[in-house]
């Protein structure tokens, strides 16, 4: 039986609560799904847990969370590097991702799920589920492995742009009816089920894969549910040049006309705005998924973060997939997140290590609509909860623990992990996953999945 009571004791607390505190020598008491009390080691001994957890060198801080992901691309992790983003697409991850048995998409996420616990991510968003990944074996397997997740329909009734540039694989296109079928039968089934870890979404491709009619339908239909849609937009620029061809506007307006814009709305990357757009982007309290290795890896450019910042738009990370990241490492992006906007505005200043934490966090609970619930470390919201190690060669000396975790750590030092007050890793043993079972499932698909599609990953240097 898992332990009903939990107590971490002698932890360096980020409690990422209203004032930031930071609890030097601090306990935290979980009953059941909920954090009970969080204090001082020496004000909570009182507490008899059923499992105490010695955090003597370690932070303990909210679960991490990635609001931008596709689970699938676990599996072709290494399989489209250093080519052009038409190449990546038409050549590569479409035709993988294009020949996915519904087998694949369960292997893959588990891979996916597997690779984010023992990083330290505890929540994520899914954003487009294909129905050949096969939405119900996911969702099974995020109900079984203990994370907190949205899992996003994919909604397409076009082929737009893609087609025009004759990438599109035929194994990737999807039925508009078809979609929105499996999604209303998917939301019946799924959300807000497996103890209230599992939402289900409407994930819209991306511009020009989406008609007018369908976005405004789509954005009609989540509402009515209560529930949220996210979207790839602003990643290239064929997205703004598309608005103003078809439309004479920008992505701001033309998202404003097809009731695309709110809190319950997370656009990834976000790269392309105008600098008076992100006014747009703050006043309706639209989210941003930061991407900042998939951008990089892509040549995508640099999102305006900073600036999205200071105008108080509501920023969160996202690791995107197995081809363009190539890790789901949230502690990784953090440190990018936090390093690339000082170089390319030429000022150390623009970004902190505390910001790209408040990102990779709560940020991420505001996008996912659960920051009244989880996100931060205090009483009463529900226990999603890692302890990260500070006694590894990088982070030694650990001087200063939140410098430490950003620009010296990666998800290799996370020790363990609960979410909903139940422990997924504990001192980096997964527990709810066969991590080598995982692992061989993975090596077969991938293998399987290169031969029927017949994509080459040779690599550039002979094999002798
Ligand atoms: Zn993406």
């Amino acid at each position: 039986m898992p332990p009903k009571s939990i107590l971490i004791k002698n932890g360096y607390i980020l409690t990422l609560n209203h004032k930031r505190e930071i609890i030097t020598d601090g306990s935290l008491y979980i009953e059941n799904d909920t954090i009970a009390d969080v204090g001082k080691t020496e004000d909570l001994k009182g507490h008899k847990a059923e499992l105490v957890i010695d955090a003597t060198n370690k932070i303990v801080m909210p679960g991490l969370i990635d609001t931008h992901t596709h689970l699938a691309q676990a599996l072709i992790r290494g399989c489209a590097d250093d080519v052009s983003l038409v190449d990546w697409l038409k050549k590569y991850v479409w035709v993988l991702q294009g020949n996915f048995t519904k087998d694949d998409g369960r292997v893959s996420a588990e891979l996916c799920m597997a690779e984010m616990i023992r990083t330290g991510t505890t929540s994520f968003i899914e954003c487009m589920i294909h129905t050949r990944y096969g939405f119900d074996g996911i969702a099974q397997a995020v109900d079984r492995v203990g994370v907190r997740g949205a899992l996003s329909k994919i909604i397409m009734d076009s082929t737009g742009y893609a087609d025009s540039a004759d990438i599109m694989y035929p194994g990737m296109v999807e039925d508009a009816d078809a979609c929105l079928k499996e999604t209303d039968e998917m939301y019946t089934k799924w959300h807000g089920k497996a103890d209230g870890r599992v939402q289900v979404w409407y994930g819209l491709r991306s511009l020009g894969a989406v008609t007018p009619e369908l976005f405004k339908d789509v954005a009609r239909r989540a509402r009515e549910k209560q529930t949220r849609m996210t979207m790839h937009l602003g990643e290239v620029v064929d997205d703004v040049r598309y608005v103003k061809d078809n439309f004479g506007t920008n992505l701001t307006t033309f998202a404003r006309e097809h009731n695309l814009l709110g809190p319950d709305m997370v656009f990834a990357h976000g790269i392309h705005f105008e600098d008076s757009e992100l006014k747009v982007l703050a006043e309706s309290k639209s989210n941003i998924s930061h991407c900042p290795s998939s951008n990089m890896k892509l040549a995508s450019g640099f999102a305006k973060v900073p600036q999205m910042l200071n105008a108080g738009v509501p920023v969160s990370l996202g690791c995107d997939g197995g081809p363009s990241n190539n890790t789901y490492d949230m502690i990784r992006e953090m440190r990018l997140a936090a390093l690339i906007h000082k170089s390319y505005v030429n000022d150390p200043l623009v970004m902190t290590a505390e910001q790209a934490i408040e990102m990779a966090t709560l940020g991420g609970a505001v996008a996912m609509g659960i920051d009244d619930t989880v996100g931060s470390l205090v009483s009463g919201k529900l226990a999603d909860v890692i302890l990260v190690d500070l006694q590894g060669l990088s982070v030694t000396p650990a001087s200063n623990p939140v410098s430490n975790l950003v620009y010296s750590g990666s998800g290799d030092a996370v020790d363990t992990v609960i979410v909903n007050g139940k422990l997924l890793m504990q001192e980096k043993r997964l527990l709810t996953l066969d991590e080598e079972q995982v692992k061989a499932n993975a090596v077969v698909h991938a293998s399987k999945l290169l031969e029927r599609s017949g994509v080459d990953i040779s690599p550039k240097w002979p094999i002798v």
